[in-house]
């Protein structure tokens, strides 16, 4: 197992062959997409990998992540820490039509090869993992009125929301 700074790149082939594991944190800078759903940058991201392969001789990442990140709550439009967790399972085929097949059975899975960015696919995991409309998970006070300056409409919007 190692430790520290998850590796920029992982080669799933590789690491498959290996069975490596991979733990670590992750410096949220230069991860502009998720800066730009979340209300600023996530205080911590730290990720773990686990590669295998399957009977069929594929190669599986096994991988999760976990972030603290600032959201706007939609009841009360604080700013509240959000405590994120992606995990996901992902197949590499060993052909197009293997990979066909396996989406059809539902897997998460490409037909890829190189070295995966790890940057990159933590980012996706972790937006997908977001919720739609983000709230305080304890309970809090909706706003009563747009704030000074706010669009007319906004309140109306968080209205129909409801
Ligand atoms: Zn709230």
């Amino acid at each position: 197992m190692e430790s520290g700074f998850l590796p920029k790149s992982i080669d799933p082939e590789r690491a498959a062959d290996q069975g490596l594991e991979f733990a670590g944190a992750l410096d949220p800078a230069p991860l502009a997409r998720l800066r730009e759903v979340a209300a600023d940058d996530a205080a911590t991201i730290s990720g773990r990998f686990a590669f295998h392969r399957d009977e069929e001789g594929r190669a599986v990442m096994e991988g999760s992540a976990e972030a603290s990140l600032p959201l706007i709550c939609q009841r009360c439009a604080d700013l509240f820490l959000f405590e994120a967790r992606a995990v996901w399972r992902r197949v590499f085929a060993l052909s197009e039509a293997d990979e066909r097949g396996l989406a059809e059975k539902g897997l998460d899975v490409c037909y890829h090869n190189g070295p995966l960015d790890v940057a990159e696919l933590v980012e996706e995991e972790l937006i997908l993992a977001l919720p739609m409309a983000p709230r305080h998970p304890e309970g809090c006070e909706p706003i009563q009125r747009p704030a000074a300056g706010a669009h007319p409409f906004a309140g109306l919007a968080e209205l129909l929301k409801r």
